[in-house]
């Protein structure tokens, strides 16, 4: 995105023009971003070439994923209709692991049905129940078990999986007990140890802690893995402050492990492949002024982008005409929702603005659209895909019959 003649642009298509013909508020996801990331993505690391499964959760437009699919990336899916979605896109079923604490049996079976590479399963309970499953179906299943490593990921307390206070993974005695029941199963395969620890992590030292503690786990039995699934949760730079993930460090710390460990690796991004190639246009419906500060009071909510309400989380904010005249007052840009929550950001600083012109909601193609509802029955938005300089249309705007 880059502004032209104060307009703002993306792969220099005017945001301006997109909206007239297709309407506010809207999604719109960047191909050559995308492509970008997964490029770098893959460079990071590309001494050791891991399997890199999308996140699916962070984004479930079949679109998008089918885009991913095509530079070879597989996908971690979180229940059955992920696991559908991904497959609907092609992803082939060697290439997704299924990943949650709380896998119901039909969704088990259903796994088991599409031979996808892994189950990477949560708890004893859960074993027992693919376990139980398999011998019915009289196959072999190959799982994975999920660790919980107790470390801080030093990001946001809402989005942090791998402390021990946490819901996710098993802790080392579990771990080792669920090995021996493994061993002593014949429908059973355990292949794989996995482990994430958060979600917007910028700091390399807790992955650097994390690898430390899987090693030691690992150097304490003869169990041989052929997989280490290390999540995802690599950061992106929503705010300009924010510094960025040290790639280079991280790769060195797994490299140092995989000399003593001779497995594959397995990734799960999500955010950092496809979040900061989404932006979210929306139009000011009204300016009030209330004293001390305005209310810039936008078409699109927290309906359509839950983040700020969900987990106070910085979403940048950019003018889509660009102009030197400077607000006396803040602004305080709000949705139309009836909740307090439904606040994206309070601005001291910024351009005036009136009613009609348009904003841009920067790095929403993770835990957006993929996070949006119904709320106050308001229908969910178009997603686009610009490939500059073609425009397609990846999801329909929904209709208010849709809803009704
Ligand atoms: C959410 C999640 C991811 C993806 O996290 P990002 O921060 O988007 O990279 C990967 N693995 C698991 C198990 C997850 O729950």
């Amino acid at each position: 995105m880059k502004y032209i003649n104060k307009k703002l642009t993306i792969e220099k298509i005017n945001f301006q023009k997109i909206a007239y013909k297709f309407g506010t508020p809207f999604y719109s996801y960047s191909y050559f971003k995308l492509k970008e990331n997964i490029s770098n993505f893959k460079k990071s690391f590309r001494s050791f070439s891991p399997l890199i499964c999308f996140a699916v959760k962070s984004n479930t437009n079949v679109n998008i994923i089918r885009e991913i699919k095509k530079f070879g990336l597989g996908a971690d899916v979180v229940s059955k209709g992920e696991l559908m979605m991904a497959l609907k896109a092609g992803i082939a079923p060697n290439k997704i692991v299924f990943s949650g604490v709380g896998k119901t049996s039909d969704e088990i079976n259903f796994a088991i049905d599409k031979k996808i590479l892994l189950i990477n399963a949560e708890s004893l309970s859960e074993i027992k129940e693919i376990n139980r499953i398999a011998k019915i179906k009289n196959k072999k299943v190959i799982i994975g078990v999920r660790i919980n490593p107790n470390t801080d990921a030093k990001t946001l307390n809402q989005i942090s999986t791998g402390k021990k206070e946490n819901k996710f993974g098993v802790n080392k005695n579990t771990f080792y007990e669920i090995i021996n029941y493994c061993n002593n199963s014949k429908n059973i395969d355990l292949k794989c140890l996995s482990v994430h620890i958060g979600s917007q992590i910028l700091d390399y030292r807790p992955y650097e802690k994390m690898l430390k503690t899987v090693s030691q786990i690992l150097n304490k039995t003869n169990h041989k893995f052929e997989f280490v699934d290390l999540g995802g949760g690599m950061g992106i730079t929503y705010n300009d402050k924010n510094k960025q993930l040290n790639y280079k460090k991280y790769n060195t710390a797994i490299l140092k492990f995989l000399k003593r460990h001779k497995v594959r690796i397995i990734f799960e991004p999500g955010r950092s492949i496809i979040g900061n190639t989404g932006t979210l246009i929306s139009k000011i419906i009204y300016v009030k002024d209330s004293g001390s500060k305005k209310f810039i009071i936008l078409d699109a909510a927290m309906n359509d982008l839950m983040r700020p309400a969900l987990y106070g989380a910085f979403h940048k904010i950019l003018p889509v005409t660009k102009s030197n005249k400077k607000s006396k007052k803040p602004y305080e840009f709000v949705g139309p929702i009836c909740e307090s929550t439904d606040k994206f950001i309070t601005l001291k600083k910024f351009q005036v603005l009136k009613e009609r012109d348009l904003i841009a909601i920067c790095d929403v193609g993770a835990y957006g659209m993929s996070l949006s509802s119904n709320y106050n029955l308001r229908p969910k938005l178009v997603e686009l895909l610009i490939k500059g300089p073609n425009i397609k249309v990846i999801r329909k705007r929904q209709k208010h019959k849709d809803i009704i």
